[in-house]
């Protein structure tokens, strides 16, 4: 019956379309934070969908209100007012510092971070953007241009340099990528100190103005960046970069875009954005994934001042972004992360388990950096500690399917694939930590044998 499935896959879908595993899994039924196989087989999800079912799967509050709204109406367009989209309006503002309280309500991160895009270039009058070398923004030609991690890269690249033929006017500086071939700097740690000591601040507004000299006219539109780099295996800049980057960036006219999509919702634990956590004030912010716990749903938020200026140039319209369901569930999915505690949840095991993976760094050579904050967590797997190289793809794929293998979902990423990202739902316990580490360990323990 499984090779059934296989040809029916292969039959209808492209292999670009690519899915974990030498044997996909084929899941049938979710609850919190487990998953579960048609055969029967039990997963701790620790990807949840990418970085996506932020209060678990099938939480029975998200459902219920599905549910009801479901039997009420789905869909109006953006042509129509509804009172779920204005009691929504009123939750997700709340969350969001002044000026930053108008709200646009799109489907996807890359719609989000397209529209963001249009706003900086609109308030700014320049066409230069600013991005992050292992940097993910979407799969829209406007966010690929973005993007420069891995084989997203690559894809439409013209193969000469960062420079992507989708999008012309994007500039990326040579820093924020883990082994990056052509970055100095190196984000491996080789020392068990604080994850800022290592990392050169300095070096790093260094490059950051060489960029922004160099590259770019003088005058540009934005600047995108996350605050952890999600795709990339949750790669962190030092401490106070993004402080001093948005200085320069104001001081040329552009604009400060942060990308949420993976960040936001309380994921980072000590705070509900991860913008809040480098000490900064964005002119705009994207949000996706986790907003709406599944359900396609996306924002951006922006001043009343930026957006008068996307006015001035377009109508913006959108047929799905912000019906009713996606706004039903996205209040219920607020209400969840406040009456649950869930973002003190991720701060209190997120801690617990970074630790709990930072001794398994000092116990296998094959560990070269275990970074992130609450429950947005990289393991980057190196050939040994002393070379740094990225670990063979067919080990880290050989690792990965033997923690699915024993009950554990994992995701990967990285500019070479080398980095497992662990981003749970944040409903989980210590117990389930504890069992994440003890899987992964033992697997480790197994393939150094
Ligand atoms: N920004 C970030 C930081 C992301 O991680 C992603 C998706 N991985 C996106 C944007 C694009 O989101 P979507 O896939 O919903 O278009």
């Amino acid at each position: 019956a499984y090779s059934r499935v296989l040809d029916m896959h292969k039959k209808h879908f492209s292999p670009v379309q690519t899915a974990y595993f030498s044997e996909p899994l084929l899941l049938h039924q979710g609850h919190m934070e487990w998953l579960f196989d048609y055969q029967g087989n039990r997963y701790l999800d620790f990807f949840s969908g990418i970085v996506t079912v932020s209060v678990g799967h099938c939480h029975p509050k998200v459902n219920a209100v599905a549910q009801k709204q479901m039997g009420c109406l789905w869909h109006t367009s953006a042509l129509f007012f509804h009172p779920q989209i204005h009691a929504y309006a009123e939750k997700l503002s709340a969350l969001l510092p002044e000026p930053l309280k108008i709200i646009f309500l799109v489907n996807s991160g890359s719609e989000a971070n397209d529209l963001a895009m249009m706003m900086a270039r609109a308030h700014s009058n320049n066409m230069d953007v600013i991005s992050f070398r292992g940097g993910y923004h979407g799969s829209s030609p406007y966010t690929l241009s973005l993007s420069n991690v891995g084989s997203y890269r690559m894809t439409l690249s013209s193969g000469t340099g960062c420079q992507s033929t989708m999008c012309p006017d994007v500039f990326r500086g040579p820093w924020g990528g883990s082994h990056c071939r052509d970055s100095p700097v190196q984000t491996v740690r080789k020392c068990n100190c604080a994850p800022d000591c290592c990392q050169a601040k300095d070096q790093y507004i260094e490059q950051f103005k060489d960029t922004l000299n160099t590259s770019v006219a003088k005058s540009i539109a934005g600047f995108f960046v996350e605050p952890i780099q999600g795709v990339n295996g949750a790669v962190q800049y030092p401490k106070g970069f993004l402080k001093e980057a948005f200085e320069l960036v104001r001081e040329r006219g552009g604009m400060c875009i942060v990308d949420e999509v993976q960040t936001g919702f309380g994921r980072l634990g000590s705070h509900f954005w991860g913008f809040q956590t480098h000490g900064v004030l964005p002119d705009i912010v994207t949000m996706a994934k986790g907003i709406a716990n599944g359900f396609p749903m996306a924002a951006v938020v922006t001043t009343p001042e930026i957006a008068k200026s996307l006015g001035k140039r377009l109508w913006h319209f959108n047929t799905f972004g912000g019906s009713p369901m996606a706004c039903a569930i996205g209040s219920a999915v607020l209400e969840v992360i406040k009456e649950e505690h869930l973002q003190e949840n991720s701060h209190e095991v997120g801690t617990y388990m970074l630790l709990k993976f930072a001794k398994l760094r000092d116990e296998f050579e094959i560990i070269g950096d275990v970074r992130g904050k609450g429950l947005l967590i990289g393991i980057e797997m190196v050939k040994d500690k002393i070379s740094c190289q990225p670990l063979p793809s067919e080990e880290v794929s050989q690792i990965h399917e033997d923690c699915k293998d024993m009950g554990l979902l994992i995701g990967r990423g990285g500019i070479f694939s080398q980095t497992f990202r662990i981003a749970p739902s944040m409903c989980i316990s210590k117990t389930d930590a504890d069992f994440a580490v003890e899987v992964f360990r033992s697997v480790l323990i197994r393939h150094m044998e």
